[in-house]
C-alpha cells in the first residue's frame, strides 16, 4: 500500500527533523520538496513551519503505521528541551490508496488535509491525483502554478527547495 504522509516541524532544527522523519521511515517512493507556511491558529508567537509530503510504501496496517509515525515523533521529542508548546515533528497520514477508515483515533483520508495549503501542494507535487481526489478547487489553482523556489505557491505557502538526504 501506498502511505501519503504530511510531515511538519516549526521548532527547532526544522531540516534536521524533516530528514530524521525521512530516514526512519524506509522505503519512501516518493519525497516532495520542503514548503515554508506561516503558522494557522495556535498559540500567538508560533515561529514558521516546514511541511513536506512523502510517500511511504508499506504492507502494515494503518494503525502499524500510526504507531511507527508516534514512534518517531518521540524520537524527535526526546531530541529538545519539553518546555517549549510548538511541535518539532507532526506525522499525519493523509491517504492510503483509497482506503477509507473511520476510527476515533485514526480518520483516513485526514480530515483537514483538503483545507490546508501547506499539505495540498506538496500532495499535489507527488500525487496529483490523490491532490484532485482530495480537493477540485485547491487542485486547480495548483495546476497553473508556476514550481520555482522561493514563489507563494498558494496563499501563506512558500516553496523552499528540497531535502538534502
Ligand atoms: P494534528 O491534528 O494537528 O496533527 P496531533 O498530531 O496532536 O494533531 O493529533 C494526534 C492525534 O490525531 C493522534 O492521537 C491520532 O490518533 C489522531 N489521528 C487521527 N487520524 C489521524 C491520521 N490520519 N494521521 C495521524 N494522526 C491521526
Ligand atoms: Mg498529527
Amino acid at each position: 500500500m501506498n502511505y501519503v504522509i504530511a510531515l511538519g516541524s516549526n521548532l527547532g532544527d526544522r531540516v534536521g527533523y524533516l530528514k530524521l522523519a525521512c530516514q526512519e521511515l524506509e522505503a519512501l517512493a516518493a519525497i516532495s520538496s520542503i514548503y515554508e507556511t506561516l503558522p494557522v491558529g495556535g498559540p500567538e508567537g508560533q515561529g514558521p513551519y516546514l511541511n513536506m509530503v512523502v510517500i511511504y510504501e508499506s504492507d502494515r496496517s494503518p494503525r502499524k503505521v500510526l504507531e511507527e509515525c508516534q514512534r518517531i515523533e518521540g524520537v524527535a521529542r526526546r531530541c529538545r528541551n519539553e518546555y517549549h508548546g510548538p511541535r518539532t515533528l507532526d506525522l499525519d497520514i493523509v491517504a492510503v490508496d483509497t482506503l477509507v477508515v473511520e476510527e476515533p483515533d485514526l480518520v483516513i483520508p485526514h480530515p483537514r488535509a483538503k483545507d490546508r495549503g501547506f499539505v495540498m501542494a506538496p500532495i499535489y507535487e507527488v500525487d496529483p491525483a490523490l491532490a484532485w481526489r482530495l480537493s477540485p478547487e485547491i487542485a486547480a489553482l495548483l495546476e497553473h502554478q508556476l514550481w520555482q523556489e522561493g514563489r507563494e505557491i498558494i496563499t501563506g505557502v512558500w516553496l523552499k527547495g528540497q531535502l538534502d538526504l
